[in-house]
């Protein structure tokens, strides 16, 4: 039986990795589930896995957990102590879908007890590339990419050498906001953000992807993930979510992943890797699909894809500041502070500002360098909200 864990079990990429746990029981010990706000879920699923811990990230949660669980072995606990605590339990399989920079620590624990770590949170490797994959070239863990693209990308690169690689093509659909005007753009609700035309994820993702902020993480995703010049990384968009990533080779080949926008496809792919089993998800009919729809994305409505590769140009810890002003600015926009094209000169004016600041030029990146630049960046971005509502 394989020890698996799953951080952020609640969230949309937990519950889809449940799903797939479920379907086979007989095959997993699960030691951790970890969620935050709903207690409900966390508990439903701690008991019918039967997981040695269930952990809210909420404090205050604890005692009504302690009560969803009554009658059964789950033990309970809460904080983020507790989560790092349960990433220490040995796993040999752990899924890392906490959203936002707080998956980064748990991450780096199960890498340090040798677990594989089924990565998608996707903030780790923005915030701390060096930090993640340098833990994982260390320890006996390793890192296998869950976000659908990069899950495409690895799957592509299976038995090339990156030598011969000269581009790395993400698709993005263009979110709820693809074929909006940017007059139009600037006047968005959280609300019209936060549908997704092809896939269905957690709010969160749902407005970075209409902001293409998403993308934007995940250029980095990929630059500190595959370890490829971001001169390389070309983002296309494709309205019809089937195509996610392709690899160009020196010869002209282009390989393409496709397959139907379902993330049990990337998640499961992660399960069972190096082996391929039979995943519930649907079988496309490319003839009943006819057409493939591609094309070039707009810098113009699309900021954050060009601040993608600033931050890359600048190193060290701009990722972090990058995520850090993102995540805020995007709390901004979800309170109706934040003006939706705003987001990205929020964080815009943050990475000026920081640009020169001493953190961004510590040389050796630890856990503490990165939540000392996160913190700073979070404290910056509300100082740029303040003025723009002044
Ligand atoms: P979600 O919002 O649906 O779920 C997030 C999970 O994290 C929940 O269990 C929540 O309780 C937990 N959580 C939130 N804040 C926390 C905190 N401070 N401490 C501990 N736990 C916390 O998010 P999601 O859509 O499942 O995305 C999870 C991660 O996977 C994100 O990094 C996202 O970018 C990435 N991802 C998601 C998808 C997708 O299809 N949903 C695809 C690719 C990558
Ligand atoms: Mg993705």
């Amino acid at each position: 039986m394989r020890k698996i864990s799953i951080f952020g079990a609640t969230g949309s990429i937990g519950q889809n990795t449940i799903d797939l746990i479920t379907r086979d029981m007989d095959s997993y010990d699960v030691v951790a589930l970890t969620g935050g706000q709903n207690i409900a879920q966390l508990a439903k699923d701690a008991r019918q896995l039967r997981a040695d811990v269930a952990v809210t990230a909420d404090p205050i949660r604890l005692q009504e957990l302690r009560d969803a669980l009554t009658g059964s072995d789950v033990e309970a606990a809460a904080g983020a102590e507790a989560i790092a605590e349960a990433a220490a339990r040995p796993a040999d399989w752990v899924m890392s879908a906490i959203v936002g920079a707080a998956g980064l620590r748990p991450g780096l624990v199960a890498l340090e007890q040798g677990a594989t770590l089924a990565l998608a949170n996707k903030e780790s490797l923005v915030t701390a590339g060096a930090l993640i994959m340098g833990t994982a070239a260390r320890s006996k863990g390793h890192i296998l990419p869950v976000d659908s693209e990069h899950s495409a990308v690895f799957q592509g690169l299976v038995g090339e050498d990156m030598d011969a690689v000269e581009r790395i093509i993400i698709t993005a659909s263009g979110g709820a906001f693809r074929d909006w005007s940017l007059e139009d753009m600037a006047k968005a609700t959280p609300e019209q953000a936060s549908s997704h035309p092809n896939w269905n994820m957690g709010q969160r993702i749902t407005i970075d992807s209409a902001s293409m902020f998403n993308k934007a993480l995940e250029v980095i995703e990929t630059k500190e993930f595959f370890q490829c010049p971001h001169e390389m990384i070309e983002v296309l968009v494709h309205p019809e979510s089937m195509v996610h990533a392709l690899v160009g080779f020196s010869d002209g080949a282009l390989m393409a992943h496709v397959g139907p926008p379902d993330m049990r496809h990337a998640i499961g792919y992660a399960l069972h890797h190096p082996e391929r089993r039979k995943l519930p998800v649907e079988r496309l009919d490319l003839a009943k699909i006819g057409t493939l729809n591609f094309r070039t994305p707009d810098l113009k409505r699309y900021p954050a894809l060009r601040l993608a590769h600033d931050v890359l140009q600048a190193g060290g810890h701009a990722g972090a500041v990058f995520n850090a002003a993102k995540e805020i600015a995007l709390d901004g926009f979800i309170d109706h502070r934040v003006g939706f094209l705003q987001m990205a000169e929020v964080v815009e004016e943050v990475l000026d500002r920081l640009s020169g600041s001493q953190c961004l030029k510590i040389d050796e990146m630890t856990l503490d360098t990165v939540t000392e630049t996160d913190h700073l960046a979070r404290k910056t971005a509300r100082e740029v909200i303040a003025e723009l509502n002044r």
